[in-house]
């Protein structure tokens, strides 16, 4: 309904590194550009026996012209550009598949070098558009309403295809290149649990952030846990940090335990300690917010809003809900909550002194939206028909 498919993708430099089985085993010695730090690039061209400033020069055609190819970077010297392909690449992921949803969510889907599946959500709003990037290919967690969890962990992602998600997702919506009009917001609400990939997510953060790069500050950057109890801890010490978003969807341990089992390890008395920790790390009129996939019939009831309340109330947190209508998506045996249960919902929270928010889904005709990315291809998608 209104999705359209072009596996074509205009940009043929996003899909230029095709790898066959001999070039499979060649990339092993392939240095991934875009997730080089700009001191990190100026060390790897010293080691190739180039001035510094090359690296700078890559740098700023990488990370802030947002090229695909060192035949682009025609201000390097043409043999030294033959050196760096032998060796580096700028481009690892190729682009299977592009779909874009009637509410002009688009999604992609990519394959690592060795054929794993990326997928990223750019969603077009009207204050400022955000990138959703995946942290990892698949997810080991279980959580019995989400899509991925089907997957599996495949792999960790690296930083360089972290980064390269956004030069992707950036570069069709705008333009190869092109400013991005009001900046950019990114989340890290993929495919993964970003939690379990920290290094790799704090070093594409961080280059991503770089002002002669894409200049996406951290401050720009939300990262989703479902509860990586000791890795909120972390993250509250690290003084340049992304906020932070953390996966609740029940009020007690017992629901907790079946809808997300990673619960059994992080309770939810354990996790809220986390938080309470992380509290103390927020800047002035800072936030922090939990997510509640709103399931029909399991986690939606009076009750349970009162629950949740009584529980964020009882460590004394001051966070917002952002209520997640669930997303369907087969075989997934839930419904999402109906508009009124959702509202009733947030006006309990809100008469105990929580903010809860209802979040529009955006994007789950092409399966796109929270929870739904799961490598899937039209063809193996039934669309569902949205209530308007
Ligand atoms: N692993 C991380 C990040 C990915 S999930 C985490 O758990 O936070 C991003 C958000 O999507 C989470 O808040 C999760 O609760 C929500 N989500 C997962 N499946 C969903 C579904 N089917 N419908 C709506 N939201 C969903």
């Amino acid at each position: 309904m209104g999705a359209a498919r072009d596996s074509s993708f205009g940009n043929a430099s996003v899909a230029q590194w095709n790898p066959g089985a001999v070039l499979e085993s060649l990339y092993m010695a392939h240095t991934e550009i875009a997730g080089l730090t700009k001191a990190e690039l100026s060390t790897f061209v010293e080691e190739l026996g180039e001035p510094i400033y090359r690296g700078q020069q890559i740098f700023n055609a990488v990370q802030h012209r947002r090229v695909r190819s060192f035949e682009q970077i025609t201000n390097l010297p043409k043999d030294f550009r033959a050196k760096l392909s032998e060796r580096a690449a700028i481009s690892t992921l190729r682009l299977e598949s592009r779909y874009v949803s009637s509410d002009g969510t688009r999604r992609y889907l990519m394959k690592t070098h060795d054929s794993r599946p990326v997928e990223t959500v750019f969603i077009p709003e009207e204050r400022r558009d955000t990138i959703c990037f995946s942290s990892q290919s698949g997810c080991p967690l279980q959580c019995t309403f989400c899509l991925t969890a089907q997957l599996g962990l495949l792999r960790n992602l690296t930083a360089g295809e972290i980064v390269e998600q956004i030069i992707v997702a950036l570069n069709d919506a705008y333009g190869d290149g092109v400013k991005t009009p009001r900046g950019t917001n990114l989340v890290g609400m993929g495919a993964g649990e970003p939690f379990l990939n920290f290094d790799a997510l704090l070093k594409a953060i961080r280059i991503v952030g770089d002002p002669d790069g894409l200049h996406i500050v951290p401050n720009r950057v939300t990262v989703s846990t479902a509860g990586i109890a000791p890795r909120i801890r972390e993250l509250a010490t690290i003084a340049d940090r992304p906020h932070l978003a953390i996966s609740l969807a029940a009020p007690t341990d017992e629901l907790r335990n079946e809808l997300m089992p990673i619960n059994k390890k992080w309770p939810l008395d354990e996790l809220l300690d986390a938080c309470k920790e992380f509290e103390k790390s927020l800047k002035p009129g800072e936030r922090f917010t939990f997510e509640y996939v709103m399931l029909k019939d399991v986690n939606d009831s009076d009750e349970q809003a009162r629950r949740l309340a009584n529980l964020l109330n009882r460590h004394s947190l001051r966070a917002k809900v952002n209520l997640i209508p669930h997303n369907p998506a087969e075989p997934l045996p839930y419904q999402p909550s109906s508009e009124e249960r959702v509202e009733s919902f947030r006006e309990i929270l809100e008469s105990k002194g929580v903010h809860g928010f209802v979040r529009k889904p955006r994007g789950r005709d092409i399966l796109a939206a929270c929870g739904q990315l799961a490598a899937r291809s039209t063809s193996q998608v039934s669309i569902q028909q949205q209530p308007r």
